[in-house]
């Protein structure tokens, strides 16, 4: 492995334009914009906005058949941009805020909840934690300003599996969806 490391040290020494060197890394075998997709990479290296390259990269919300769907084409489309906040019922804002936990996309966090409940505290992931997945188990439509989502959100941290499974409260206010509240647990019956 050094043997490889110093060989890929002095072959880049030929080439004329460089990566810029990443701060706090040593002169890099890894450039600052390498291939790794943002959502794998841990927390203390993720920067606070989503970079470019990141929209290219598959959705993290991975359902059915949005696994095909960039972010770009999928949440990153209520994240900002022209489409800004305008997730079009409670289900997709539930996919848009779990893509906007894995990107640490606090900012769509606070948006997007209850300015009454969102907790002032609101941190970034842990350093090494991992979302591993979302899976919806229901979404139920109350009323036009009203619905339920239910689903599992798997994460994995210090070597430990998570999972959560929570009903979301949402509901529209002039016209754009918010998140409310919600219920740790396995849902009841549909009523
Ligand atoms: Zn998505």
């Amino acid at each position: 492995m050094a043997e490889r490391k110093r060989r890929g040290l002095s072959a880049r020494t030929t080439i004329r334009v460089q990566p810029p060197a990443c701060p706090g890394r040593p002169l890099a075998t890894t450039p600052c914009h390498d291939p790794v997709p943002a959502l794998n990479r841990p927390a203390s290296h993720r920067p606070a906005t989503t970079p470019p390259d990141a929209d290219q990269a598959p959705c993290p919300c991975d359902l059915g058949e949005s696994r095909r769907l960039r972010l770009a084409d999928c949440c990153g489309r209520w994240h900002g941009g022209a489409l800004h906040l305008q997730a079009p019922d409670a289900l997709a804002l539930m996919r848009s805020r779990y893509s906007a936990y894995v990107l640490d996309r606090l900012d769509y966090l606070r948006e997007t909840w209850d300015p009454a409940r969102c907790p002032a505290d609101l941190a970034p992931n842990e350093p090494g934690l991992r979302w591993l997945g979302l899976s919806i188990r229901r979404h139920e439509v109350i009323d036009a300003d009203h619905a339920r989502v239910s689903f599992v959100a798997r994460s994995k941290s210090g070597g430990k599996a998570h999972r959560l499974v929570e009903t979301s409260r949402f509901e529209r206010r002039d016209g754009r969806w918010l998140y409310i509240d919600g219920d740790v647990g396995e849902p009841g019956p549909v009523a």
